[in-house]
């Protein structure tokens, strides 16, 4: 796709005493009301200081996991409001809905958009009414939740039609980032594949492959592409209606796969494993990460790499038995010592920080799975290209 360079903060003119509705991405993981991870919330920070710093006021909308377009308190954002404080170091006024009459405090968190079935309404005129709600007594919009721009949504899309608008810090670092991976991207260019399901990833990969030099393919997905090797993959992952697919990307010959397998009767921590060659995968077991073998090769085919984005674990890394894989892969690629390194997607993000790798190894870890996916798909993604029309200036 192509947003073209989008209008920043700087385009929105003196801030001072303006009242600014921000759209960020705090959908972090929670369970039950203990945040397990706020990776999204410190990356939402930086956006909010520079506001504030600038003297505006500012009303946050967010949404966090997905609720049926009412007001369920297994999904209340009220969590992150007191870690968005703690945060900010300021006081962030909680309230259910946006209230242009209320008292005008610095930071104003409202309850979760997706409370109202006006956000992701599939009728135009739904969303519209809830985004003129949303926009009523503010003076402009930053669009900073880079993990909801692929959706068109009212606090994402329909907002920045009504106000001045702008991408926030965050926004514009992803889409650098992303448009340096399409491009003009340093050569090798290598791109690392795992996670689950083929059938997600089959669009990114049809797009990629022609403008990669290596496709280096782990986790659940490596099955499908095996069968289409001919190989038994036992009980492992496998989407057998993708087979001829996955059989057209590896005549590219740019495809790489796992020699070896850690193989496991069950997804289970206790559960007994062994390693063994692709071609000798027992009936009975599921492959649950790259072998060794596969580690170093894949580590190979990354040295002198330029330019890497991985998305997607080798293997089931939530389980000590089957997270060495992604641990080495991910290794390997912080390690390179010339290249821009992209990690894509929440659970490899996750692989990182639970793994212990230092994030700062990594040239940027992009808080937007699927956004990002899409993005690489060359799709339009609607929050950017949103943020492209217009001038964006503040009345
Ligand atoms: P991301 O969120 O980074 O895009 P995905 O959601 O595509 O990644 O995939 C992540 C999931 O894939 C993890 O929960 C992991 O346990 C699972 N996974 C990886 N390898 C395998 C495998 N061999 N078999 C089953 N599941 C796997
Ligand atoms: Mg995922």
């Amino acid at each position: 796709m192509s947003a073209g360079r989008l209008p920043g903060i700087d385009s929105l003119g003196d801030l001072s005493g303006k009242r600014v509705l921000v759209r960020a991405d705090l959908n972090v993981p929670l369970d039950g009301d203990t945040i397990t991870d706020d990776g999204r919330i410190r990356a939402s920070v930086p956006t909010l200081r520079r506001l504030l710093d600038a003297g505006a006021q500012i009303v946050v909308a967010a949404h966090l996991g997905r609720p049926k377009g009412a007001p369920d308190p297994a999904y209340s954002l009220a969590s992150v409001a007191r870690r968005l404080g703690e945060l900010l170091g300021r006081n962030v006024t909680f309230v259910d809905s946006h209230d242009p009459e209320a008292a005008k405090d610095d930071v104003v968190l409202l309850e979760n958009v997706r409370f109202d079935a006006g956000e992701t309404a599939k009728d135009e005129a739904h969303r519209a009414g809830f985004a003129a709600k949303l926009a009523d007594g503010l003076d402009c919009y930053v669009d900073d939740a880079f993990g909801a721009v692929h959706r068109r949504h009212a606090s994402v899309y329909d907002v920045a039609k009504i106000l001045p608008h702008a991408a926030g810090d965050l926004v514009a670092r992803e889409t650098d980032v992303l448009a340096q991976l399409t491009e003009s991207p340093r050569r090798p260019y290598v791109v690392v594949l795992g996670g689950s399901k083929v059938s997600d990833k089959l669009a990114v990969i049809d797009h990629l492959l022609p403008r990669v030099d290596g496709l280096l393919v782990g986790g659940g997905m490596c099955f499908t592409f095996l069968a289409a090797l001919g190989h038994q993959v036992g009980r492992s992952l496998l989407e057998p209606d993708q087979i001829d697919r996955c059989r057209t990307f590896l005549d590219s010959g740019k495809v790489a796969l796992p020699v070896d397998v850690v193989v496991a009767e069950a997804v289970a921590n206790d559960a007994a494993t062994s390693v063994v060659p692709v071609d000798a995968i027992p009936p009975d077991m599921m492959g649950l990460d790259i072998g060794p073998a596969s580690v170093a090769a894949f580590s190979d085919r990354l040295q002198g790499a330029r330019t890497v984005f991985w998305n997607g674990p080798m293997g089931v890394f939530e389980l000590a038995p089957f997270a060495a894989g992604t641990l080495g892969v991910a290794s390997a690629i912080a390690a390179l010592p010339d290249a821009l390194t992209v990690v894509g997607g929440g659970d490899s993000a996750a692989a990182v920080r639970t793994l212990g790798i230092d994030e700062s190894r990594f040239g940027h870890i992009s808080t937007g799975g699927g956004a990002s996916l899409e993005y690489l798909e060359g799709k339009e993604l609607p929050g950017l290209a949103v943020l492209a029309e217009g001038e964006g200036r503040a009345g």
